[in-house]
Order: C-alpha cells, then structure tokens, then sequence
C-alpha cells in the first residue's frame, strides 16, 4: 500500500491512499468551511445533504459568489456529466444526488452530458461505439430516476445533440490550444485527434445558458476533485468569451470495496464496486466480502475498536446510506468504540442498499417514459 505521499489524481489516473488536504492545495483551490455550509443550510431551508454535511464535498472554486448572486436574484444552472462505459455504480450518483437536492432545494436548472464520444475516444479497451451509445441511454435514465425535474432537466447526448452544442463548440475550439490540452491531459503523438477536440465540447454546457439567453447565467459543477483539470480550461477561456467562469465544488472519491482509494472497476475489478444492475445475491456477496476496517479477531475489536477511515462499508455508510445525521454518529462510534462488529454493520448497510436498490428499479421504469424527451437536439441560435 503506498504512503500518504505516494498519490496520483489527474482526470484519467486516480491511485495511492489520496491527502486530500494536500490535492486541494496543489490545485490552488478553497476550502468549503463551516461559514458556507451554513449558509447553504439557510437558504435549503433549514438541511444539507450527506455529501455536504459530512465533508465528501470539501472544496471549491468561486461557490460564495455564485450562491450570493442566488440570494440576490441571480439564479445559477448546474452542469454534470457522465462517460458512458458501463452501468452505473453507486459511487457515480454522488453528484448527480447532490445536484437533485440543489435541483429540488432551489429550483434550478440542471444540464447532463452524456459523453458517449468521448468514451469512445478514450476507451483502452477498443469500446464498441454501440456500446457507449446504448450505456448513454441507460446511464441517462438512472441520472433521471434519482429525482430530477423533467421540466427542469435538459441533456446533451453528445452524438445526439452535436447539432445544439456544435455552434458554441467552434469557438470554445479557437481559444483552446493543442500545447493546453497537452500539457493539461498529458497527450502524446499517439492520442487520437477526438480526444483532442473534446475538450471544446466539454465545455459548451457550462456556458450554453449564457450563449442561448443572451446573458449571464452562472454555473455551478459538482464533481470529483480529479476532474478539476478539465474545468480548469473551460474557466481560463470563459471570461474571453464573454460568459461567467463556472463555479466548481469538488468532492472526495468513494474508496472501493476492495479497499483501493477509489471505486474504479477498469479492468477484472468488478468486485470493486456495487453496480445498479447487479442482482441483490450479487450486491450480498460484494457487501459480506468487502475490506473493512475491522480487527483480527472480535475479542480484539471489542477491546480497540475499528478503524472507520479505512474501511469501505463506513464509505458507503458517509457517501449515501447514512439517513441521518444522528445514524451516521452512531455507526461510526459505535465502530470506533468496538460496539459494532463487521458482520452486523454489513447486514444493517445490505438492507439500506437493497431497499435503495428496489425503490431505485421502480422509479426508473418511470423514467424511461420522459428520459428521451431532455436531449437537446437544437441550436438556440444558427451562430
Ligand atoms: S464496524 Fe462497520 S464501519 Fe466499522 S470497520 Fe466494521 S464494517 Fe467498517
């Protein structure tokens, strides 16, 4: 297992236990404080989701401006995206919760992109482009079934949609240069010349509205801290452009159940995570198999207690299972002081994720009827 110094974060490459304390200063951003969550508790009328209460989004880019624009009668959009490889896991719904519960709190627009290009692209492992597009659809519709506003919700199905995002995207492309994005994503001459372009098409979304109503709208990105590079281009351009800088909040990433420092599944590492098609005999045996935190022996947990930070079952407990406040406090003591053994813990976590799991498959037989009726099509405007 590497030290806490031995980390790598970039867009394409997440390894090593991560400080991440130590990430957010080498990316030159801010912390999200005590001041500015309460603040969003006031104006969400009184809660915080679990990703905020609990630290999982821990730093920022510009948040203070955007939500005090909000309180005086600036309304924001958000924006998020997903590359369309596979089914979902749980740990790709972090975000896209978060920005229901904006969606819900504060009525505001969300924008999905669905990167089934750019998943093609980028895939080493030769990707059919049938594929992608068939796990665009079905990524989109568990984005949807979460709890989004059909009203509210619009999608860029990126070989669906170039059409609409096109015009913006030629030039966003003159602003950005190939020495950029090579220094950036760390291309070299064998990078295909997609991958190249896609970055211009990444970043229509964050200043679509602007474009589309003739003014600034600002922009909110929930995302994981190694996204950040990618967003980074999008705001060193936006201001020559004449649109505001996107607004970044970054969270942590989930630990796998492996016990690795991410969730990841590339390769033969299924087990890593819990996959929204995986039947619940499958969701039990990667539950009771997970890495924890726990002791050798029980007598010895009883006596130490367990290690939480380390273990995978108490991330997923932090990151979306959790209830409530009060329930998360008494998992994670009771794990601490050597109340809780693992084998309780994983049969109270196996219900909360198979109820999720059925409640989820209801609403997305719900979904499927509107999902298709989000994706943008059209330019607002020929130029
Ligand atoms: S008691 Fe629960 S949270 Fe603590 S180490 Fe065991 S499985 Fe993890």
């Amino acid at each position: 297992m590497p030290g806490k110094k031995d980390f790598v974060v970039t867009p394409y490459e997440v390894k090593g236990r991560i400080d991440y304390e130590r990430l957010r200063e080498q990316f030159g951003t801010q912390p999200v404080t005590p001041e500015l969550l309460s603040k969003l508790r006031h104006m969400a009328g009184g809660e915080l989701p679990p990703a905020l209460a609990r630290g999982i989004y821990y730093s920022h880019r510009d948040l203070p401006a955007l939500l005090d624009g909000y309180a005086n009668g600036r309304p924001f959009f958000l924006y998020s995206g997903r590359g369309p490889s596979g089914p979902l896991h749980t740990s790709h719904l972090l975000q896209f919760q978060l920005c229901q519960w904006f969606q819900q709190r504060l009525g505001v627009p969300m924008y999905i992109q669905i990167t089934d290009d750019e998943k093609f692209w980028s895939s080493k492992t030769g990707i059919a482009r049938e594929e992608t597009a068939h796990w665009g659809v079905e990524n989109l519709i568990d984005i949807l079934a979460l709890g989004f506003d059909p009203k509210r919700t619009f999608t860029f199905f990126d070989s669906r949609s170039i059409g609409a995002l096109y015009p913006l995207a030629i030039r966003v492309a003159r602003k950005v240069t190939y020495s950029t994005v090579k220094a950036v994503f760390g291309f070299d001459p064998s990078t295909n010349i997609g991958l190249v372009f896609y970055t211009a098409l990444q970043t229509v979304p964050a200043f679509w509205p602007s474009w589309a109503e003739g003014r600034a709208v600002p922009c909110l990105i929930p995302c994981g801290i190694d996204q950040d590079p990618h967003f980074r281009i999008s705001r060193d351009i936006a201001e020559g452009l004449g649109f505001p800088k996107p607004a970044l909040l970054h969270s942590q990433m989930v630990p796998g159940l492996l016990g690795e420092s991410v969730m990841s599944t590339t390769g033969d590492r299924s087990d890593n995570a819990l996959f929204l098609n995986d039947p619940p005999a499958t969701v039990e045996r990667k539950v009771r198999n997970a890495f924890t935190g726990g002791r050798a022996t029980v007598e010895e947990q009883r006596r130490l207690g367990a290690v939480p930070e380390v273990c995978s079952i108490w991330a997923l407990w932090r990151t979306q299972f959790a209830r409530t406040e009060a329930e998360f406090v008494e998992v994670t003591e009771g794990c601490r002081s050597g109340r809780l053994l693992c084998g309780e813990c994983k049969s109270r976590l196996l219900e909360r994720v198979q109820a999720f799991y059925r409640s989820h498959a209801e609403a997305r037989e719900k979904t499927k009827e509107w999902a298709e009726s989000t994706i943008v099509t059209a330019a607002p405007k020929p130029l």
